[in-house]
């Protein structure tokens, strides 16, 4: 949706024009999966499907917030005191940056704002970390507080992992905040430093949502959490990313064998990530494709995450493209989305024998994107005279 049409809905429900918009994008990971709470590398792109946030300051103590997304519907809280989940799942995502900000030591005043994206919900791009920065935007720039991208990545998972009881890394967040147009973002989660790498121009960036059902995602997530924990009190360093292979050999018969294959995942995953960065830049698309390849294994069979409806986009879309592109299943895992990388020429071929044999092969149907990497957050001031 333009600004200006973003900006007469909010007259429409607010009356009068508002101050900004905020914009933060969803994101795709190309590779690094269950590294960030080791604090290891990961390597994603931001989307240019996003989440616009219109904001007006308010005389009163209370957040207002609409969501063209949720028609109809209304949250409304006091920023005056302690802010609460609301009976609107998608409001306490609201609740939660604001709350997170005020437990900083920030007194908030209150705000309208109307939320629209095109960020799909619950296909692995995203939209609650495109949601948490882009409102953590508004929120900075209306009372001025001077956080920087990272800080507002930061409290975005600050709100997702102690407001919404979901302890997600900081990937999502880092890299809705601070992605660039064409490029993939190389963050080194033990210190948040990051580092571009300009996505191969002649490839298309597809992502596929296997559209099956995740369940039981949150008990094997901190499953494998305590896994890689324990591996790294064997081998006695603080995280999985102080650790190498021959660590892991050496601590091997202090580790379940579910243990160690948790960890040489991590350790390895970490390695191909760093490798990956190379071929990027260094434009090495055969590399690129061996490296998300030995990905998908791991995740398969050391990680255990993936499961028989995303390794079949997997295997489908790598028989298409070859080592002129790359593909493995990308997110949280136990079902979730597929990325590829692909010569324009394969998109039809995928697409089609997507939609004709993966119903059959699963009895399951798969949601196609097409997608560029986009720009990171940014705030549009509204011009009054513009309209
Ligand atoms: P995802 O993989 O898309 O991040 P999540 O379950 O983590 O999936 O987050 C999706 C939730 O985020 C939605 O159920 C909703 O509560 C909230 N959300 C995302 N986008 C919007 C939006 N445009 N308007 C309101 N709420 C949204
Ligand atoms: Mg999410």
């Amino acid at each position: 949706m333009t600004n200006d049409e973003l900006s007469q809905r909010f007259a429409e429900i607010y009356g009068g024009q508002p101050e900004a918009i905020a914009s933060a994008p969803g994101r795709v990971n190309i590779i690094g999966e269950f590294t960030d709470y080791n604090n290891g590398f990961v390597l994603p792109c931001a989307l240019e499907f996003r989440t616009q946030v219109a904001y007006r300051q308010r005389s009163d103590n209370s957040i207002v917030a609409h969501s063209l997304q949720y028609p109809g519907q209304k949250d409304e809280f006091p920023v005056d005191r302690v802010i609460e989940p609301g009976t609107n799942q998608w409001g306490n995502y609201v609740r939660a940056v604001a709350f997170i900000i005020e437990t900083m030591g920030v007194k908030l005043g209150g705000m309208d704002l109307l939320i629209e994206s095109n960020v799909p919900q619950g296909a692995g791009l995203s939209s609650s970390a495109a949601l948490e920065v882009a409102v953590g935007g508004a929120i900075n720039a209306a009372f001025n507080l001077g956080f920087s991208p990272t800080e507002l990545a930061q409290i975005g998972q600050s709100a997702e992992n102690d407001f919404m009881n979901c302890q997600c890394g900081i990937m999502d967040q880092l890299v809705s905040a601070c992605g660039q147009r064409d490029n993939a973002l190389l963050i080194d989660c033990l210190d948040l430093t990051t580092q571009l790498a300009t996505m191969p121009g002649d490839l298309v960036l597809l992502i596929i949502n296997s559209n099956y059902p995740r369940k039981l995602v949150d008990s094997e997530y901190n499953d494998r959490r305590e896994d890689c924990q324990a591996a790294a009190d064997a081998m006695q360093v603080s995280s999985l990313r102080d650790a190498d292979l021959s660590a892991l050999e050496g601590a091997k018969t202090r580790l379940t064998d579910t243990q160690y294959r948790r960890a040489k995942h991590v350790i390895t995953e970490n390695q191909r990530v760093l490798d990956a960065l190379d071929a990027l830049r260094n434009s090495h698309i055969e590399t690129l494709s061996t490296l998300m390849a030995a990905s998908q294994m791991s995740l398969r069979n050391d990680f255990e995450v993936t499961v028989p409806a995303t390794d079949w986009i997997v295997d489908k879309c790598t028989s298409i493209v070859g080592k002129k592109g790359a593909a493995r299943q990308t997110g949280g895992g136990f079902g979730g989305a597929v990325v590829c990388l692909c010569q324009s020429e394969s998109v039809e071929d995928i697409t089609r024998k997507i939609e004709v044999e993966y119903p059959k092969a699963t009895g399951l149907h798969a949601d196609i994107f097409r997608c560029v990497a986009g720009d990171g957050l940014s705030i549009t001031p509204r011009n009054h005279t513009s309209s």
